[in-house]
C-alpha cells in the first residue's frame, strides 16, 4: 500500500524544517492542517487542496488509512446513477426519515440530512477518483467482495454502495488523488498531540515526529479526523463500560490508531462530546462455530429471541436484551460437516470452553446452563418448522434441522467493537462546537471523532464511511476558505 500511497514530506517542507530546526523552533505552515489519514481525513485533504489550501496531514501511524483502509467498502447513499441504472427508486428524503425512525430522532436531524443530501454526491465523487463501483445489483446482507449495491441495514431499498475490494479500493484512489498533488504533505509516523490555540482561535497543532521531536504545525484552521476510541482502554471503560466488561474477550477490530486522540484534543479546548455511549459491537458466538445460518440462538430459557441471520444490530441488540446477558448458539454435527470446521478447531474450542459438546441436546442444556425442557421444546418447534418450511417465530429462511448429535452450545459475547459512535458535536459545516452550542474558531472534524449522527443505532454497513467522506469532505473546504 505505501508504495502507492505515501508521499512524504516534500523537499520544501523539508527545508523549512531542517532550518526552523536549526534556529531552535521547528515549525512548519501550511493553510490546512488535517489530523489524521483514514477516510474523513483523506478527503478533507483532497477538498481543502482543490479549494486552492496548502495542506499538511499528520498521521500517527506509519501508513494512512485508518478503519476505512480495512473497512468492507461499503458507504450508504440514496438516489444514486448507479440506483438508476438499476432501476431502484429513492430519496435523500426516504434515507433521511429511515435513519432518524431507526435511531428514534435520538441523534442530530440537521447533520442527518446533510449526509441524506450528500451522499449521491460522494458516490459521484468517489467514481470521478477512480473508485470501482460496479452497478451490480448483490444478496440483501451480503457484502460484495467484487463491489455492488445490495441492502446493507434494515431500510427496505438497497443503499450499500461498495467498492470493489473492500476499503483498500476505496483508499487507494483517494490517496493516488493525494499522491499527486503537490498541494499536500502527508507527514507519517507524527501523531497530533495538541492543539495550539492562540486569543480563542485554533492555529495549529503540536505534533511528535518520528525521532521524537516535538514540533508546530501552523495554518489557519485544524481538521480533527483521527477516527474512534476503540483501542483505548480506559474510554473504552468510561463510555462503554458493557463492552469492556468482557475483559480479555474484548476486542476491536478497528484501526490501531482509534485511541480517540482527537476528542481528548477537541474536549482540552471546551468542545462537547456526544453519543459517548453508543456503538457498533458485534455478537458473535465465542467459536469456533459454523456459519450463523445453521445456529439457532437461544437464552438462558432455552427460548428463541431473535432471526439468527437478520440486520446485525437487531442481533446485537437481541443479544443484549437477554437475562443476565446469556444466550448460546445451538448447532449440531450435521452443521460442523457441512460447514467444513475441522475436528482440530473443535477440539480447540471445547478444551479452550468455547464451545461445549454433548450426545444429547438435553445433556448440552445441562452442561451450559440453561432450562433443558424450554431448549427441547424450542428445538422441536424449530425442527417441526424447518420439516414445514416456515419459521413461525421470526420468518428466518429455514436452512437446516438441528438434529444430528453431536449438539453444539457457544456462548454469544457482545464482545467485538467496529465503530466509536461517539465524539465531539459538529454543526452541519462540520465546525467542532463548545458545550455552549458555539463554534470553535477554527477546529473542523469529521468521521468517527465525532458523535450524534449514528449514536442510537447503527442504520447499517455504509453509515460510518458516508459520514466519514461527506463530513471530511465540507470540513476540508470550509477550512480552507477560513
Ligand atoms: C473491519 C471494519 C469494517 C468496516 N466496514 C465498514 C463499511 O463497509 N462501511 C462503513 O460505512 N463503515 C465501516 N466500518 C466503519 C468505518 O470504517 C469507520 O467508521 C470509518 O472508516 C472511520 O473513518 P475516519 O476517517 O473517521 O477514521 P479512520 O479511518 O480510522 O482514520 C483515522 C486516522 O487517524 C489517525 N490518527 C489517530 N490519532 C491520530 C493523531 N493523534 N495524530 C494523527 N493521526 C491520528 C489514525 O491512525 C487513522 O489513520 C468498518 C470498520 C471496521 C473496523
Amino acid at each position: 500500500m505505501n508504495r502507492h500511497v505515501t508521499r512524504l514530506i516534500s523537499p520544501v517542507l523539508l527545508m523549512v524544517f531542517l532550518l526552523s530546526s536549526l534556529a531552535g523552533a521547528t515549525t512548519l505552515t501550511a493553510d490546512v492542517i488535517v489530523v489524521g489519514g483514514g477516510g474523513a481525513g483523506l478527503a478533507a485533504a483532497i477538498e481543502a487542496a482543490d479549494c486552492g489550501a496548502d495542506v499538511i496531514l499528520l498521521e500517527k501511524m506509519p501508513f494512512v488509512g485508518g478503519s476505512t483502509l480495512i473497512c468492507g467498502g461499503v458507504v450508504l447513499a440514496a438516489g444514486t446513477d448507479i440506483q438508476k441504472q438499476l432501476d431502484i427508486h429513492d430519496s435523500a428524503e426516504a434515507m433521511y426519515e429511515y435513519w432518524m425512525l431507526w435511531n428514534q430522532w435520538q441523534v442530530d436531524p440537521a447533520l442527518v440530512k446533510v449526509i441524506a443530501e450528500e451522499s449521491a454526491g460522494v458516490i459521484d465523487w468517489l467514481l470521478d477518483l477512480g473508485v470501482d463501483m460496479p452497478a451490480v445489483l448483490t444478496p440483501p446482507g451480503v457484502n460484495p467482495a467484487d463491489g455492488g449495491l445490495y441492502l446493507s441495514g434494515a431500510d427496505s431499498v438497497p443503499r450499500g454502495h461498495t467498492a470493489n475490494g473492500g476499503g483498500a479500493g476505496l483508499v487507494k484512489p483517494m490517496m493516488d488523488k493525494v499522491g499527486s498533488d503537490p498541494k499536500i504533505t502527508i507527514m507519517l509516523s507524527t501523531p497530533a498531540i495538541d492543539l495550539i490555540a492562540e486569543d480563542g482561535r485554533v492555529v495549529g497543532a503540536v505534533a511528535r515526529t518520528k525521532n521524537g521531536e516535538e514540533i508546530q504545525v501552523r495554518g489557519k484552521a485544524v481538521v480533527l479526523a483521527s477516527g474512534g476510541f476503540g483501542h483505548n482502554e480506559e474510554m473504552m471503560r468510561r463510555y462503554l463500560p458493557s463492552a469492556i466488561a468482557h475483559g480479555s474477550r474484548y476486542h476491536s477490530i478497528s484501526g490501531k490508531g482509534s485511541t480517540g486522540d482527537g476528542i481528548h484534543m477537541a474536549q482540552k479546548l471546551g468542545a462537547e462530546i456526544v453519543g459517548m455511549d453508543g456503538t457498533l459491537l458485534f455478537a458473535f458466538a465465542e467459536g469456533p462455530a459454523p456459519s450463523p445460518v445453521w445456529m439457532v440462538y437461544v437464552n438462558k430459557n432455552g427460548q428463541r429471541f431473535v432471526n439468527e441471520v437478520g440486520f446485525y444490530e437487531l442481533v446485537n441488540n437481541g443479544v443484549s436484551a437477554q437475562e443476565d446477558g446469556l444466550s448460546w448458539a445451538i448447532f449440531d454435527g450435521a452443521a460442523i460437516a457441512e460447514s467444513g470446521m475441522g475436528q482440530e478447531d473443535i477440539d480447540k474450542g471445547l478444551q479452550v470452553g468455547t464451545l461445549t459438546q454433548a450426545d444429547t441436546l438435553e445433556e448440552l442444556a445441562v452442561k451450559v446452563g440453561i432450562d433443558p425442557k424450554g431448549l427441547a421444546s424450542a428445538m422441536k418447534r424449530w425442527n417441526a418448522d424447518v420439516a414445514a418450511g416456515k419459521d413461525r417465530a421470526f420468518f428466518k429462511p429455514l436452512v437446516k434441522p438441528v438434529a444430528t448429535p453431536p449438539f453444539y452450545a457457544s456462548q454469544l459475547i457482545r464482545h467485538y467493537h467496529v465503530v466509536s459512535s461517539g465524539g465531539v458535536r459538529i454543526n452541519t459545516e462540520a465546525q467542532v462546537l463548545k458545550t455552549t452550542g458555539e463554534p470553535i474558531p477554527g477546529l473542523y472534524a469529521a468521521g468517527e471523532t465525532t458523535g450524534g449522527i449514528y449514536s442510537k443505532i447503527y442504520p447499517g454497513s455504509g453509515s460510518a464511511v458516508a459520514d466519514a467522506l461527506i463530513f471530511g469532505r465540507i470540513a476540508g473546504r470550509n477550512a480552507a476558505n477560513e
